[in-house]
């Protein structure tokens, strides 16, 4: 076995991606819509272990996470409190010549137009990111709603809700997995940068006194994640935003990057967001979202401290660190080196012939009432079904052979290393947790 000779690149992923059922273009067979996407099986099973996997990771011990779902449509006046009616919006300009659309920070003005090689631009107009809709069958201005271009808020909004419904002291955090939407202007490299994609937000709350403590530990934090779900060190980093990049009311704000092949871009940001959402709710509702401090016998505002990473964008993340090509047997095997606990399947089961069917039919289906993803696979040879189970990730195959009903052992293969062993049968769930762990 030789390692791998040609790099991942982003045309291999969304090919794997189609082919395997991880990802379909949205409305595939009318044509697509542009930055949408559908998850596959096995992407659903992936996205479902990537958010047990960050949903686990908030944990601090002795202190509360609690978890909420916000509604994904809002009224208008939650976004004018929050800023983003009239500064969420990217620079927008045409090329006169050929109206190719573009976002004016990504490309050079000066320049000429890279699709038709003219020079001649519209000027730069602001375009607003999110989608307006209207509630109801009234077309007035009390019926304008919108749907979320990030999570964050419906926690905020809820920040008396939640207080006033839950037994929980300052500091603590709330959590939430759930569908963002934004018109951006130019949707590219495939889950990189969607319309409609899931985002992972958790924000924390505390006392001024504690925020920068507080930031500097979930900055710490978010990055031993990103190792412990199989990222080289080497291909993440912490990017503090430069004094120019801050927004006004955030006095620290770092970016997680990856290093994809387009370049070091950011996964996750993490923000030292001052009290400045709470306030902001507090002046446009005119409701109460101070907190009471029984020592200090006064009012507070508590700070927030926000980690938020997209879903999608972490799947495509993982994707591109997993992907390795090798030759084995003389042939290019393609091959997802996920770490386990991400993967779809934990394991596969493959009876060598047709008598072995059953037997290894029982084991998989054992498996799968002790709560394991696994998958039964029996069609192909052999060698097919140990390279479709390494394109999509599977650390584990197991083989019951001609041998096994007389010693009690299957064969067990190793994705990575393709090495063999026999175990025994009474010990398939703890070799296959035992990998879990690993
Ligand atoms: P970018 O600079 O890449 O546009 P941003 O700074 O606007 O990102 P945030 O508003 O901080 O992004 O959103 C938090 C996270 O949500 C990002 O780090 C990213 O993982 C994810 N995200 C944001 N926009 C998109 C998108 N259009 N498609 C997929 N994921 C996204």
């Amino acid at each position: 076995m030789t390692t791998a000779t040609s790099p991942v690149t982003l045309e291999k992923i969304v090919a794997l991606c189609k082919r395997r059922g991880f990802v379909y273009q949205t409305a595939d067979i009318y044509g697509g819509l542009n930055g949408v996407y559908d998850t596959g099986p096995l992407g659903t099973l992936m996205k479902q272990n990537i958010r047990a996997a960050w949903t686990n990771s908030l944990k601090i011990p002795g202190q509360e996470m609690l978890f909420i779902e916000g509604s994904l449509i809002s009224p208008q006046a939650v976004w004018e409190a929050s800023g983003h009616i009239s500064g969420f919006q990217d620079p927008m300009v045409d090329c006169l010549s050929c109206k190719h659309r573009y976002r004016a920070d990504d490309i050079d003005l000066t320049k000429a137009c890279s699709f038709c090689g003219n020079l001649s631009w519209t000027p730069i107009r602001q375009f607003n990111l999110m989608f307006k809709t209207q509630v109801g069958a009234a077309e007035d201005a009390s019926s304008v709603a919108y749907l979320r271009p990030e999570t964050a808020q419906s926690i905020f909004i809820n920040f008396k809700n939640i207080m006033a419904s839950n037994r929980v002291k300052i500091p603590f955090g709330v959590a939430q997995i759930g569908k963002a939407f934004r018109n951006e202007i130019t949707p590219k490299q495939f889950l990189f940068r969607m319309r409609e994609f899931e985002q992972m937000e958790m924000e924390w709350f505390c006392p001024e006194s504690s925020a920068m403590e507080y930031f500097e530990l979930w900055s710490a934090k978010r990055k031993k994640f990103y190792a412990a779900i199989g990222i080289k060190e080497e291909h993440i980093r912490i990017r503090p935003h430069e004094a120019d990049e801050l927004s006004h009311y955030s006095s620290a704000t770092s970016d997680i990057e990856y290093l994809f092949p387009f370049g070091w871009k950011e996964l996750e940001g993490v923000a030292y967001r001052g009290n400045y959402d709470l306030s902001k709710h507090m002046e446009f509702s005119g409701k109460d979202l101070s907190v009471y401090d029984e020592q200090e016998k006064t009012s507070f505002i508590p700070h927030v401290v926000e980690c938020s990473v997209g879903t999608d964008r972490l799947f495509l993340t993982l994707l591109f660190e997993a992907y390795h090509e090798d030759i084995v047997g003389g042939e290019t095997r393609i091959l997802l080196k996920l770490h386990p606990t991400i993967a779809p399947f934990k394991a596969a089961f493959m009876p060598l012939s047709k008598q072995q069917l059953e037997p290894m039919e029982k084991i998989c289906l054992a498996m799968k009432d002790k709560g394991l993803t696994v998958q039964f696979d029996a069609t192909g040879s052999i060698g097919k079904r140990y390279r479709r189970q390494d394109e999509i990730g599977t650390p584990l195959c197991f083989t019951y052979d001609f041998d096994s009903e007389s010693t009690g052992t299957v064969t067990v293969r190793n994705r990575d290393t393709t090495a063999q062993e026999r175990i025994s049968i009474d010990t398939i769930e703890e070799y296959i947790r035992n990998t879990l762990r690993a």
